[in-house]
């Protein structure tokens, strides 16, 4: 019996490792993922639709604060052949978010991109039905395990020259798990932040939109847009990887809200009951989220 478990131990460990892998956007591709990695099929995933028709104002999401965003820091930048990520080397002061309605402070582990193979493709989420070329997505934790991610989108226009050196270094890193370190400051890649929160962000409950497809993250993604011109987007998809983004998935019954009134999303503000739900994360589910965030930096590293 005892034999018998040590077999089942064994054997279920190598399926996990085999599973970390097993996953991409070609043959393995998002239809597969949720035979190997059922959260995948879930009802509360990401990326959505963002429909401003259906999008319900609330007033409590305030600004969010991006504090320490504006720091010279020393980055790692890899390409590990499913999407370029950034991590810190040893920063000094940890960039973190914090204010909207967000009940805790959420600080930054890491940043990485989603693109297409063509300029008309690329991001997760949509915005009215219409794709953006590419999208950053910066993941963050809270102390308690709880993630929070904040996503932006890049359209067609002038050269952003700090996204050049990124570029650079994730191209020396294909595939490999070379890692080039860089100094970046955040705030030379991403929109005006005052500008942005006025500009409003949607809000939503949603998942990884990667195995294994994790639920319970709180999901923010700006109107405000950073420009990025074709020659570096030609970049992206030009490398091996030339494609990683996960189609959009059905709502199923969840409230997509926004943080600023706009013309075609005249809705009544939520009621009290509906606010109080959307924050609410299960220990379970505070668990579960940790070992997957371990377990993809573990799988990332
Ligand atoms: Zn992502």
């Amino acid at each position: 019996m005892k034999l018998l478990n040590v077999l089942v131990v064994i054997l279920y460990s190598k399926l996990s490792l085999a599973n970390v892998n097993v996953w991409n956007y070609r043959e393995h591709g998002p239809d597969e993922w949720p035979k190997e990695f059922p959260q995948c099929g879930g009802k509360q995933q990401s990326p959505i639709d963002l429909d401003t028709t259906i999008a319900q104002f609330n007033k409590d999401l305030k600004p969010i604060n991006f504090n320490n965003y504006d720091q010279n820091l020393l980055w790692n930048i890899t390409n590990d052949g499913k999407s370029i990520y950034g991590r810190m080397i040893n920063p000094s002061l940890i960039p973190s978010i914090n204010g909207s309605n967000y009940r805790e402070t959420f600080n930054l582990i890491q940043f990485h991109f989603h693109w297409g193979f063509n300029p008309y493709q690329g991001s997760e989420h949509r915005l009215n039905g219409s794709k953006y070329p590419l999208e950053i997505h910066l993941v963050h934790q809270s102390e308690s395990g709880n993630l929070a991610v904040i996503g932006f989108f890049y359209r067609l226009g002038r050269t952003n020259v700090k996204l050049k050196e990124i570029l650079d270094a994730a191209g020396q890193t294909i595939f490999k798990n070379d890692m080039i370190a860089i100094n970046l400051n955040l705030v030379h890649i991403l929109p005006d932040f005052d500008e942005a929160n006025k500009n409003g962000y949607f809000r939503y409950m949603g998942s990884l939109t990667i195995p294994p497809c994790t639920e319970g993250l709180i999901w923010t993604v700006f109107r405000q847009t950073v420009s990025i011109s074709e020659n570096q987007l030609v970049k992206f998809y030009s490398n091996k990887l030339e494609s990683n983004h996960r189609d959009v998935q059905p709502l199923n019954g969840r409230i997509l809200q926004i943080s600023v009134r706009t013309s075609n999303s005249r809705l009544p503000p939520l009621k009290q009951q509906q606010q109080h739900k959307y924050f609410q994360l299960s220990q379970q589910n505070v668990r579960k989220l940790s070992a997957a965030t371990n377990q993809q930096l573990q799988a990332q590293n």
